[in-house]
């Protein structure tokens, strides 16, 4: 039996098991698919089991399969660690409608969820989260551990470092050939910010034009 789990039995974690289950039912194997949460706070979710992380590796399997539905991505990152230290695989989750044209290249464990489109050349590191709505334009580099909340427009030739968080509707001015704009390393760009130059590492920004956020 192919086992295949969804780490994390929160919000994220219910809008992206039904994407799974909707890709393991055309895949015409037989599968179970759970909730694996480690503080499951119900048994039964939208008719789906939730198993603690240990339970679920318990179970006989012919292998396992697990995606990590966590926003946080320094949690994210910490559960993948655990994972890789038990041998379990990760899979991708697509939704059905996502659009991608060519050159793209994605990293284990990405969820791309419904009307997400990534156009051409374009580089994507690992577990990669982009939400609803979400787009990459060409010529992107995106490193591990990114997230997109609903509606990020990520226009071309833009470089986002590993554990950038982008916020709802945030828009990401295009850059150049050679002259990319960057977010770096562990930014958080905020909801609805309209980001016309590169971010330092570890900054918030904000606003139109998107500066960084005062310090209170
Ligand atoms: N969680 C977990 N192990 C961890 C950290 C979090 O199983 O080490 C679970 C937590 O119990 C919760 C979910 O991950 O069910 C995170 O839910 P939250 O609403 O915070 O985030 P979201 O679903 O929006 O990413």
């Amino acid at each position: 039996m192919k086992r295949v789990a969804i780490f994390g039995a929160s919000g994220c974690g219910r809008g992206v098991l039904p994407l799974a289950r909707k890709q393991l039912e055309a895949d015409n194997r037989e599968y179970d698919l759970v909730f694996v949460d480690d503080r499951p706070g119900s048994e039964l979710i939208n008719g789906h089991q939730v198993l603690s992380y240990e339970e679920w590796l318990s179970q006989p399997a012919s292998s396992q399969h697990i995606n990590i539905a966590i926003a946080n991505s320094v949690i994210r990152e910490r559960l993948v660690e655990r994972c890789v230290s038990d041998g379990v695989q990760f899979f991708q989750v697509r939704a059905s409608n996502v659009v991608e044209l060519d050159d793209v290249k994605i990293g284990d464990g990405a969820i791309l969820c419904p009307f997400v489109t990534l156009t051409s050349n374009i580089r994507i590191g690992k577990h990669f989260h982009a939400n609803i709505y979400s787009y990459v334009e060409h010529d992107c580099v995106i490193g591990d551990y990114v997230t997109f909340a609903p509606g990020v427009k990520c226009n071309g030739n833009i470089h986002i470092e590993d554990h950038v968080y982008v916020g709802s509707g945030a828009v990401i001015k295009q850059g150049a050939p050679g002259r990319p704009l960057v977010i770096g390393r562990g930014a958080f760009v905020g909801m609805g910010a309209v980001v016309t130059k590169s971010v330092p590492p570890n900054t918030t920004v904000v606003g139109n034009p998107a500066r960084p956020m005062e310090k209170a």
